[in-house]
């Protein structure tokens, strides 16, 4: 059996790393917000090239704590993709704001930059763009827009650690804002999440939000919450940080593995030497998806669909969203299948999946 997603294997290489570091935690007594939680914001910042990182206690937390920062009026609207993760819509409902969907590109599954123009009304506040699977977007165009239209710029960046478009960073161009949950490609053994920036009033805004609104204790400035992210996580993503160009690299290899192995039939990824991939995800897209998911599971090897249900027809929306045509969006949710391609996966069992999905 080939599993999508095997989290004990994927770990198991830095298990010694780990303990230590758990180790060194129980001997210090400091269990929150204490040197773990600087040492890696510190050490996120220098790896993504940002001047500031605030570790905070997931990624929806993230995203939402950039938003409150920005103190946009209750109403205003934020200019979304149609087919991310929910939690990137989440967050602007969380915070009274209207998400505005705006279909992706269908070769890039990223948002399409010539489509976001026709969505800025003069509430508009923000895009919030999401770089899918682990692929940068096209930030040139999408910065030419925020800037002509004085937008501000959120990335969703849980899908795209050490991702990059024309050299630099995702994270680097608007307000970053990562997860950690154990299957990202910087992953750690629980919740986790940070928010980077080189601005300083913006950083010193997150870290009073996560941290009930106060720079100084039983002294409350804003009115915050409580989403630190924990020194025992901070402690296992420093370790796994070492590590993050290896697991790209390998993830890498396998993804030319299946771009060059599959047959025609099956629509992969495209590369673009302007975008550095780090594929959170491999997918390819067939019109007979389901089908191809359950033959492949008889022959043994395990696949996902991110995602089943596009955000506009989840139920959780009924009422909420403004509803909308999003065919491009539908057609990705029908066709796309995501392929085995973690830390804990073999070119051997890259080139098994190949050989089964061409006799499909
Ligand atoms: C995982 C993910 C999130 C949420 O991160 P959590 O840490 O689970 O809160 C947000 N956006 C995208 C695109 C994701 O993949």
């Amino acid at each position: 059996m080939i599993d999508y997603e095997n989290l004990r294997k994927a770990n198991e290489p830095f298990f010694d790393e780990y303990r230590r570091s758990f180790s060194r935690l129980l001997d210090s007594g400091w269990f929150i917000l204490g040197n773990a939680v600087k040492k890696f914001e510190t050490e996120f910042a220098a790896y993504n090239g940002n001047k500031e990182c605030i570790g905070v206690a997931n990624g929806l937390d993230a995203l939402i704590l950039c938003l409150r920062a920005l103190k946009f009026e209750k109403g205003s609207e934020v200019i979304v993709p149609s087919n991310t993760y929910i939690a990137t819509i989440l967050s602007i409902l969380q915070c009274d704001l209207v998400p505005v969907l705006v279909e992706p590109d269908i070769a890039t599954y990223n948002i399409d930059p010539s489509r976001i123009a026709a969505a800025i009304t003069p509430r508009t506040k923000a895009v919030m763009v999401v770089h899918l699977y682990g692929k940068a977007c096209a930030m040139d165009p999408i910065m030419e827009i925020v800037r002509t239209h004085g937008l501000a710029l959120i990335e969703d960046c849980a899908q795209s650690h050490g991702a990059r478009y024309k050299g630099r960073m995702t994270g680097t161009f608007g307000y970053g804002a990562f997860s950690f949950y154990p299957t990202k490609n910087l992953g750690c053994l629980g919740d986790g999440g940070a928010v980077t920036t080189d601005d300083a009033e913006f950083a010193r805004a997150i870290r009073m939000l996560r941290n009930y609104g106060s720079e100084k204790k039983y002294y409350n400035e804003v009115v915050g919450y409580n989403s630190r992210l924990d020194e025992v996580q901070a402690g296992f993503l420093s370790v796994k940080l070492g590590h993050l160009d290896a697991i790209t690299e390998h993830k890498r290899a396998l993804a030319a593995l299946y771009q060059e192995g599959l047959k025609e039939d099956f629509i992969k990824p495209q590369f673009h030497p302007d975008h550095f991939d780090v594929f959170h995800i491999y997918n390819i897209r067939h019109p007979r998806r389901d089908a191809l998911k359950e033959y492949l599971l008889t022959n043994g090897i395990r696949t996902e669909v991110h995602y089943p249900v596009p955000p506009h027809k989840q139920r959780a929306m009924d009422g909420v969203l403004v509803r909308g045509e999003f065919p491009i969006s539908e057609e990705i949710h029908a066709t796309t299948l995501s392929l085995p391609i973690s830390y804990c996966h073999m070119e051997s069992d890259v080139r098994q999946v190949i050989e089964v999905m061409n006799r499909f």
